[in-house]
């Protein structure tokens, strides 16, 4: 008999197909003892294939970080464009592919190690560039957008009710943040017109943020959205 799930065949004495674990009932088959078709111990296909998976594209990474990086030693005799290459590749590696090598990846690792590779990354771009907007622009923020990412998503692991609040605070600070950023770019490249753009992210995250917020509070609204959103 065949499974009915996934198709693979049965010994008729199976409880319980080897690869997906259906239950398999043949009315006309009775149950007698053979012996069964697949061996006992073996590696579950998805996960044999996922460790493959990972050791394939793990390799490609390495080998499009080394191929560059020995073109760049053998035409300039040294890191020159390379040291860019590989630190995207890095970070690309880090925030794609490291987690999955992880049976359960934990977010509030990752998110805050995504970050500080990023800004690792920009401080190798600004001193290989002889740039001067690491400190004042880069730095503050990349520091501030991983620690509010870090946050909301420590809290939706850790604390599972109120996402309402966590997304309206999140909303709120990311909008109080504009300002900020926009005086640092200023700042940091020399613009002297003032603050211009920032009012417009700031103005419609503080919104809805108070929106998440409001909703949080207010439960008729709430449920009245529910009702109008199907969530
Ligand atoms: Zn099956």
């Amino acid at each position: 008999m065949y499974c009915i799930n996934c198709g693979v065949k049965l010994a008729d004495t199976e409880k319980a197909c080897p690869l997906c674990g259906t239950v398999p009932f043949h009315p006309d088959i009775p149950r007698v003892q053979t012996d069964r078709l697949y061996p006992e111990n073996c590696l579950p296909v998805t996960q044999l294939s996922r460790l493959g998976a990972l050791i394939v594209v793990s390799t490609a990474f390495l080998l499009s970080m080394l191929i560059p990086l020995l073109c760049d030693l053998q035409l300039s005799s040294g890191v020159t464009w390379s040291g860019y290459v590989i630190g995207a590749l890095l970070l690309a590696y880090e925030v794609c592919v490291l987690p999955f090598w992880f049976k359960k990846p934990n977010p509030v690792i990752f998110v805050p190690c995504g970050f500080v590779m990023a800004g690792l990354y920009l401080l190798y771009i600004n001193l290989a560039t002889g740039g001067d907007w690491f400190l004042s622009f880069a730095f503050p923020v990349v520091g501030f957008a991983g620690v509010l990412v870090t946050t909301v998503v420590t809290l939706a692991r850790y604390v599972h009710r109120g996402w309402l609040y966590i997304f309206g605070g999140a909303a709120i600070a990311a909008g109080a943040f504009a300002p900020v950023m926009e005086f640092l770019l200023n700042l940091t490249f020399g613009i002297t017109h003032g603050l211009v753009w920032s009012f417009y992210p700031l103005t419609a995250l503080v919104l809805l943020g108070a929106m998440l917020i409001f909703l949080a509070i207010c439960r008729p609204a709430r449920e009245s959205m529910e009702r109008k959103f199907f969530i």
